[in-house]
């Protein structure tokens, strides 16, 4: 590698969460603070899909489809 144009390598620089967790990675800065992390974000709690469910979307789709289906529409009258 060329000399003196890479910045510090820290193999181990510790990552705080705001949700109180820590862990290490390989960064270039020694201390790491982040707001949301593996450990709190929803999307790995499997806390978005509650709430979908309560936004009860799906079901309002659904019941518009089935809606749908059993009025169909009529048949388009013939050009003349
Ligand atoms: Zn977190």
């Amino acid at each position: 590698m060329k000399k003196e144009i890479h910045p510090t390598y820290f193999p181990e620089a510790k990552v705080t969460c705001a949700c109180g967790s820590a862990f290490t990675v390989g960064s270039t800065r020694e201390n790491i603070k982040i707001e949301i992390c593996s450990a709190c974000h929803p999307f790995f709690t499997g806390e978005a899909g509650k709430v979908l469910d309560v936004a009860g979307r799906v079901e309002r789709f659904k019941a518009r489809q089935s809606k749908a289906v059993a009025k169909p529409k009529k048949a388009p009258a013939k050009a003349k």
